[in-house]
C-alpha cells in the first residue's frame, strides 16, 4: 500500500479539518490592509486601464511606471508583488539564469475533484509548474543556487510539489557547493494535501539541515506574506535572514493569536519592522537595494574573494 492510499481510504479524512486553526487562518488572510494583497496586484496586471491607484498612498500613476520600479510605487515604496521570472531577472546576471529540472508529477490524495482542474489552470496562468520556481545564476558573479515562491499560485501554499523542489535545490547546492538564496511568500501548508503539506515541513527542514552541517551558505528573503508552515520551516532556518519592507511575517494570524491569549496585539505586529527589532529578521532590504546586498553577503562569504 502506498503512503497516499492510507488518505484515500480513510472518509473521516475529507470531513474533518487536517490544519489548525492557525493554518486555515494564515491560509486566509494573506494580506494586511495597508500593503498590497496579491490580488490587488493581479488586478493592476490583468485590467486594461493603463494607470493606476496605489492601495497604500493612493496616488495614481502609470502602470509602466510600477513597472520599470520592480513593482514598488514611485510615491510611497509600496512593494507590490513581483513574479518569480521577474525577479529572478533583475536578481541575476543577464543570460546566467537555468531553471533546475525538477518534475514532479501531479498528486491529490484527497480526491479533491477540482484540484487538478486549478493546479492546471494556475500553470497556464502563470507560467510556472508549482508555486515556487528554481534555478541557478550568478549574482554579480557569483554562482548561486535561486529558489522563488510565487503567491500567486495558491497562495504560495506549500505541497508535496513545492517540498520537493525545494529539498531538490538544496540537495543541487549541497552537491555543487554553492550557496542558496530563497525567496519565500506563502501562506502556509496546501489544505489540498492534508497531512502530506504538513510533512514537507520536516522533508524541506532536513534537507537546510544537511546542507548547513556540510558547510552551505543560506541566505533567506522574507517577502509578503511568509506565513504558516512555510515560516515553520525552511523560511526562518537561513543563516541570515532578509526581509522586504512591511511583509506579513508570522505563524498564525492576528485574530487567532489575539483569541487565544486574550490581549490586544501591539501596533506593527508580524510586519518586518518589528521582527527587526525583535530579532528575527537581520535586516529589511528594499527591492531595489536587493542585488548588491545579496552580491555583498555571498562576496564576504566567498572563498576566492574579490
Ligand atoms: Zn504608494
Amino acid at each position: 500500500m502506498k503512503l497516499t492510499d492510507l488518505f484515500k481510504k480513510n472518509d473521516t479524512a475529507k470531513s474533518e479539518p487536517l490544519l489548525s486553526e492557525a493554518e486555515a487562518e494564515a491560509l486566509s488572510e494573506p494580506a494586511s490592509e495597508n500593503t498590497a494583497k496579491p490580488d490587488e496586484s493581479d488586478k493592476v496586471k490583468d485590467s486594461e486601464e493603463e494607470t493606476m491607484v496605489c492601495p497604500k498612498c493612493k496616488q495614481v500613476f502609470d502602470k509602466s511606471v510600477l513597472k520599470e520600479n520592480l513593482n514598488v510605487c514611485p510615491a510611497c515604496g509600496n512593494h507590490f508583488v513581483i513574479s518569480p521570472e521577474r525577479r529572478v531577472r533583475y536578481l541575476v546576471d543577464q543570460g546566467s539564469f537555468k531553471p533546475l529540472k525538477c518534475k514532479v508529477p501531479f498528486v491529490n490524495p484527497l480526491d479533491n475533484p477540482d484540484y487538478e482542474a486549478k493546479i492546471t489552470s494556475l500553470q497556464e496562468k502563470t507560467g510556472l509548474e508549482e508555486a515556487v520556481y528554481t534555478g541557478v545564476g550568478k549574482i554579480d558573479g557569483y554562482e548561486t543556487v535561486i529558489c522563488v515562491m510565487s503567491s500567486k499560485f495558491l497562495m504560495g501554499s506549500m505541497g508535496i510539489a513545492v517540498g520537493e523542489k525545494v529539498t531538490n535545490a538544496f540537495e543541487y547546492a549541497d552537491k555543487k557547493k554553492l550557496p542558496i538564496v530563497v525567496f519565500t511568500a506563502s501562506g502556509g501548508a496546501r489544505m489540498q494535501e492534508g497531512i502530506l503539506s504538513l510533512m514537507q515541513m520536516a522533508k524541506t527542514s532536513a534537507a537546510v539541515e544537511k546542507f548547513s552541517k556540510h558547510g552551505g551558505l543560506y541566505i533567506s528573503v522574507l517577502t509578503h506574506p511568509t506565513t504558516g508552515g512555510v515560516t515553520a520551516s525552511f523560511a526562518t532556518l537561513g543563516d541570515i535572514t532578509l526581509a522586504e519592507p512591511e511583509a506579513l511575517i508570522g505563524f498564525a494570524g492576528p485574530r487567532v493569536i489575539e483569541q487565544t491569549i486574550g490581549q490586544k496585539l501591539p501596533e506593527g505586529f508580524q510586519r518586518s519592522e518589528f521582527m527587526v527589532e525583535h530579532g528575527f529578521v537581520d535586516q529589511i532590504v528594499p527591492r531595489n537595494k536587493m542585488r548588491e546586498t545579496l552580491a555583498l553577503i555571498l562576496r564576504l562569504h566567498s572563498k576566492r574573494g574579490r
